[in-house]
């Protein structure tokens, strides 16, 4: 079955999605498989294009106004998240994925902004970890004192810890081994792009301080910030599904003020190969 893409692909990153939504056989109730599909997340038509043309047999589920077309791919179940932008949609589209679709594994993927001089933009990055790039809690200082954000320390984001029962502090979520190692191995021998392992600082916000960012850098060790990664990897750890972010630079600032947001089918392709390998080497294994 073909997907008329004509609305999602339009130039406009953020295009309404009403009239895609029309173009896909609409799913209504609970979505029934028998495997445990991938769920694979974009926050925008630029980064899951190329993702929903990948599909077989697409429909479509509406949740909270969020998309997620479900079909299939080199014959298993995967799903594609639209997150839409930012961190609290990542979190939310991320809590609906994992309760509707009970997925084996979830992959965020998408554009950053690179944090290391030694990245072009369309280089990708698998995050080996990922933190929350505003989590921070300042040193004091008396009014009139100025602003130094270098006296920062991250204090991390509350998520479900299984061994202590509880919600703790996570200053990083590490990537599940297995998607990482697959990851990896798919970069070897893979002439689409330059990949790399690194680490996803997320938030909020978008830097062009280059201090700042150098700061971030060596700090935390980022490789490159976007605003969605580490909201779905927290949600993951909740809900114990094996998490990777894997993002393409769509700019960064470190070495030139270029913005190229089609670099976001970069990482589309490799995730494509990422999913293609985890699915024959681990899920039909
Ligand atoms: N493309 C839009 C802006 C998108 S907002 C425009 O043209 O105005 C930022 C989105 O791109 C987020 O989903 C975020 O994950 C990603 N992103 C890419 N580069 C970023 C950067 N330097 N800082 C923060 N987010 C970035």
């Amino acid at each position: 079955m073909g997907v008329e893409l004509s609305d999602v692909a339009a130039g406009d990153f953020n295009a309404p999605i009403e009239k895609f939504y029309a173009t896909l056989p609409q799913a209504k109730g609970n979505y029934k498989s028998r495997q445990r599909p991938i769920v694979i997340e974009g926050a925008m038509n630029t980064e899951t294009e190329i993702l929903i043309r990948a599909l077989k047999k697409p429909v479509v589920y509406r949740e909270m106004n969020y998309m997620f077309v479900a079909g299939t791919y080199k014959d298993y179940p995967v799903v594609i998240v639209r997150t839409e932008i930012g961190m609290a949609n990542a979190a939310a589209s991320t809590a609906l994925a994992i309760k509707k679709f009970n997925p084996c594994a979830v992959i965020n993927q998408g554009t950053a902004g690179g944090h290391d001089s030694a990245l072009k933009i369309g280089d990708i990055i698998i995050g080996a970890r990922s933190f929350d790039n505003t989590a921070y809690r300042s040193a004091y200082s008396e009014a009139g004192e100025g602003i130094d954000l270098t006296k920062q320390e991250n204090i991390g984001t509350y998520a479900y810890d299984k061994t202590t029962k509880k919600f703790q502090a996570y200053t990083e979520y590490r990537a599940d081994p297995t998607l990482f190692n697959i990851a990896f191995a798919a970069a070897n021998n893979y002439n689409g792009a330059n990949v790399v392992s690194g680490v996803i600082g997320t938030g909020n916000t978008w830097l062009e301080c280059v201090d700042y960012i150098n700061f971030l850098h060596e700090k935390y060790g980022s490789s490159c910030e976007e605003m969605e990664t580490n909201c779905a990897a927290q949600i993951c750890q909740n809900a114990g599904v094996p998490f990777i972010g894997i993002r393409v630079l769509s700019d960064n600032v470190t070495n030139s003020r270029e913005y190229v947001p089609e670099s976001a089918k970069v990482a589309q392709n490799f995730v494509l190969l990422v999913v293609e390998n985890y699915i024959r080497d681990v899920l039909k294994k």
